[in-house]
This record gives structure tokens, C-alpha cells and sequence, in this order.
């Protein structure tokens, strides 16, 4: 089986399950609005597959998000400035699956595709902020996504996960205490059910800063790749909108 993915940076390491003894890397799994993508994502991604050891993080650009307001670009334009940003990076690569699915957008049925695509045995880590964690019980079905996939939190300097599980959702707090594991060994010896805390540098940078800078007419180069910087002017996105 393949993934739905643009692998025209380069071929990825193939993702299919190897033989008895050999270690089989976890594939991670990034999604998000990219409204537009920028370094505070792509740093992440790279902080991941550094410190996880992964063969190769697929970024998935949603469709309809389920928790949110209409993103301000068109899927399309999210999806080339993704295509954009991923370029050259041979381990990065895009997944379209659901820009293109109609309706609601839910990361548990991605994520039960994407396991039925690579199998049972591959671990899928699902990759993401210390800010979206704090909030996964509010994603649709969001206990059946530790039967899904690891999760992999990368925290910023003074966002520590495990303080900031004191005061988060009693159902959460349980949920993290009950998967947490210390060593990234864990991500192998199970295709999902870690969680996993790792560190990562802080890049105060985000799409509605971003968003917020194109309707005041400043500069945003140096804040994401200079190719969706130059898309973004180009197509004069983000101009007329007031942010959220
Ligand atoms: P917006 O400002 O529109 O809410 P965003 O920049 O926060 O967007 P999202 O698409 O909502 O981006 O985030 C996708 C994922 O990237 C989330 O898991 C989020 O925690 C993470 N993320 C976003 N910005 C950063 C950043 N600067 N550093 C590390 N992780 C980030």
C-alpha cells in the first residue's frame, strides 16, 4: 500500500513494515490549518524526526477544520504553499488526503486510514504543540486516537507539558499519566499508545501573527520559507482580512 502523498522531494524511506529483528522506524504525522505553513511548523517536524528518529514526517493540511473558523487562504493555496515549504527536504512529505475529503475533517479518521494503508505493526506518531495537546479532548473520538498512533508533544521553554497537566481535563490529565513513557524506545516497540514529551526551541511565530502582519502591509520574510513568503505577495493573500 501507498500513501496519498506528493513525494516529489525525493523518495521517502519506505514506511512498510520490516522482517523479524529489524527495527521499523515510526512514520510522524503533522497536520494543521497552514494558514500558512511557517518555521514554527517545519521546526517542529525537524525536532521530531531528529529526536524520534523517524523515517519521515507527512504533513497533512486540513480540509474543513471541525474546531475552527474557515481558514483564510483556499485549500488549494494552503496546500501549493505546504508543497512549497516541504521542497528540498527528502524526509518531509505532503499528504492531500483531506484537503480533498468533503465534509468534516477529523485527525481519528485520518489516522485510521492511514492504518489501514501501512498496517498493524507500523508506528504512526502523531506529532504536535504542547498547546494542541492541552486540548485533544475536544478533537472528535479523541480517546481512540492513543489506539491509533503515538503521540509525540514537542513543548517550549517554560511550557512544561507535565506541570501544565495539573490544571488541564481531568479525562486528559488520566489519559497522559496512564501512556506518558520517558524513553523514545517506546515508539518502536509498539506501533501507537506512548506518549512521548520532547523539547523545542522557541519560535514565537504563528499563522495569525503572520496573517495579522500581511493586513498591516509589514514583511514577513524570515518568519517562513522565502517561496510561500513570495507566494503569499504574490497572490495577495491575507491583505484584506481581519484575523480571528
Ligand atoms: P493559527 O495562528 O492560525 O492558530 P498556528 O500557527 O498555531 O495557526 P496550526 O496550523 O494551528 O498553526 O498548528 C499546527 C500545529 O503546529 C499544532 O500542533 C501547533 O501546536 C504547532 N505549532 C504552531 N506554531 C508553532 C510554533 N511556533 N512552534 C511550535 N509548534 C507550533
Amino acid at each position: 500500500m501507498t500513501l496519498a502523498t506528493d513525494h516529489t522531494n525525493s523518495p521517502l524511506p519506505s514506511p512498510s513494515p520490516k522482517g523479524r529483528g529489524e527495527s521499523v522506524k515510526p512514520v510522524g504525522i503533522l497536520g494543521g490549518t497552514f494558514d500558512p505553513i511557517h518555521h514554527g511548523h517545519l521546526r517542529l517536524a525537524q525536532e521530531a524526526l531528529e529526536q524520534c528518529k523517524l523515517a519521515s514526517v507527512h504533513f497533512i493540511p486540513s480540509g474543513t477544520p471541525p474546531h475552527r473558523n474557515a481558514p483564510y487562504a483556499g485549500a488549494q493555496q494552503r496546500l501549493a504553499m505546504t508543497r512549497l515549504a516541504l521542497q528540498g527536504n527528502p524526509a518531509f512529505a505532503l499528504d492531500e488526503r483531506e484537503i480533498h475529503r468533503s465534509g468534516p475533517c477529523y485527525t481519528v479518521d485520518t489516522l485510521t486510514e492511514l492504518r489501514a494503508e501501512l498496517g498493524t505493526q507500523q508506528p504512526l506518531c502523531l506529532l504536535m504543540g504542547g498547546d494542541a495537546f492541552l486540548l485533544l479532548h475536544t478533537w472528535h473520538e479523541w480517546e481512540r486516537l492513543f489506539e491509533l498512533a503515538h503521540i509525540v508533544v514537542m513543548q517550549r521553554p517554560g511550557r512544561n507539558v507535565d506541570m501544565q497537566m495539573a490544571d488541564a481535563h481531568p479525562g486528559l490529565r488520566s489519559r497522559y499519566h496512564q501512556h506518558v513513557q520517558g524513553s523514545t524506545d517506546a515508539l518502536r516497540t509498539a506501533p501507537a499508545g506512548a506518549v512521548l514529551v520532547r523539547d523545542m526551541p522557541a519560535l514565537q511565530i504563528s499563522a495569525t501573527d503572520i496573517r495579522a502582519r500581511c493586513a498591516a502591509g509589514k514583511d514577513i520574510h524570515y518568519l517562513l520559507p522565502d517561496a510561500v513568503a513570495d507566494y503569499i505577495y504574490s497572490h495577495h493573500l491575507y491583505t484584506q482580512h481581519a484575523n480571528h
